[in-house]
């Protein structure tokens, strides 16, 4: 069978709630995917940060491999032997002192959010059903019904009210709009370090230690949602790590598996998960020992493969070459490591065409918000790979 073969049957079978590139991949093997076709491409969204590792990484392949023949779920009724082994690492790895193992990042966002309330009700006096958590405008933090209920995309809410109460919705990078917008009854402030799905939209510099400062000042828990950010994409573990700061709960998902399961995990450096007693929450895949095991090695390739100093490294090279670009269609240029977004004027007529061809010359990449083409291959790309990226992404923004 062929593309458009494959097409068809997604189209007849499939809910329509996606428009992806007509390109039908069935092989991956670090930067570069294949499609079922032959025809080779170079992988610049590595699933929205969730294969920073390379796809099918072989070393997490093989413990996926030997896990599933072992042991593979096991609910929480009982122990397994991965589950501590990857709370200490983990834990080590993030300076952090205790886990919540989830699986989609939405499921992470969630269940801080359940804390954080319980933690009010609690620990900081709010009267029960008061709790107010403060999130930013254009945020992307999942896609349930609470987490959509303080979006501010008309798209990802019309239809899905009535939504759930308790949330304040607050300018990002605006640090006094924090401050202005702490209740006696505001439990915690949720926050990406850097706005992904928004467009690549990077704060200005000190505005996480300022939320830090706030949050510490007014008592309140500061959330990073780092789903997105963490794990290597900007240059550190934790983009927290660029400002020197600790956030309180931090949440964690996509690339905490190399792509190959749905792992996610709420980080904590105090005592806010402690506010959760046996059968308070739950999960039944959360923490089972298949995730375990590949996010245990997923993480270990991170570290001893390099691949956070390569992040840092190659994505200041990509920036500075995206730079020397001279082009009509280019507005700004913006990232951190190899978190990076082109945004184009109005005029260029928005980002997609341009995927769109890139995609014929073999880079994938998506527009996010219409005017943004957002890079971010994953963490293993060479200097001479850049290069070939950068032939194709000058040739498309200047002929465009
Ligand atoms: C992807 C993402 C989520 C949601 O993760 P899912 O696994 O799709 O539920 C939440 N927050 C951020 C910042 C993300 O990028």
């Amino acid at each position: 069978m062929h593309t458009q073969g494959y097409i068809q049957l997604e189209n007849e079978f499939g809910a329509m709630n996606y428009r992806p590139l007509d390109i039908v991949l069935t092989r991956g093997q670090g930067i570069w995917v294949w499609d079922v076709d032959g025809n080779k491409y170079m992988d610049c969204l590595s699933a929205y940060s969730a294969v920073n590792q390379g796809h099918c990484h072989p070393k997490i392949a093989a413990v996926m491999k030997e896990q599933a023949e072992k042991l593979t779920l096991t609910s929480r009724a009982f122990r397994n032997d991965q589950l501590g082994l990857f709370y200490k690492e983990l834990c080590e790895l993030t300076h952090s002192h205790t886990v919540l193992p989830m699986n989609s990042g939405a499921e992470a966002v969630e269940s801080a959010i359940k804390a954080v309330r319980k933690w009010g009700y609690r620990e900081h006096g709010v009267p029960e059903g008061r709790a107010e958590v403060i999130a930013c405008e254009n945020n992307f933090h999942g896609r349930t019904i609470t987490i959509v209920g303080f979006s501010t995309e008309p798209q990802y809410r019309d239809g899905y009210s009535p939504f759930t109460p308790g949330f304040r919705v607050i300018p990002f990078g605006n640090s006094q709009a924090l401050e202005q917008a702490i209740t006696p009854n505001t439990v915690a402030f949720l926050v990406e370090p850097i706005q992904g799905e928004a467009g690549i939209i990077l704060p200005p510099d000190g505005y996480l230690r300022e939320v830090r400062r706030i949050c510490d000042e007014r008592g309140i828990v500061m959330i990073t949602d780092e789903i997105q950010t963490g794990l290597g994409r900007t240059g550190k573990m934790l983009a927290e790590e660029h400002e020197g700061i600790e956030a309180d709960l931090t949440l964690i998902g996509k690339a905490l598996s190399g792509g190959f399961y749905p792992v996610s995990a709420v980080l904590s450096n105090q005592e806010v998960l402690g506010v959760f007693q046996p059968g308070d929450h739950g999960s039944t895949f959360g923490g089972n020992p298949m995730a375990c095991a590949v996010a245990r090695v997923a993480l270990r390739v991170l570290v001893e493969e390099g691949m956070i100093e390569n992040a840092a490294k190659m994505g200041d090279y990509f920036l500075s070459c995206l730079r020397t670009v001279k082009s009509p269609n280019i507005k700004e240029i913006r990232g951190r490591g190899l978190m990076i977004g082109v945004e184009l004027v109005e005029e260029a007529g928005g980002a997609r065409r341009f995927c769109e061809a890139l995609s014929a010359r073999g880079l994938l990449c998506k527009e996010t918000h219409k005017n943004v083409i957002r890079i971010a291959p994953p963490l293993v790309i060479r200097r001479e790979e850049i290069d070939w990226a950068m032939e194709r992404i000058a040739t498309v923004l200047t002929q465009g």
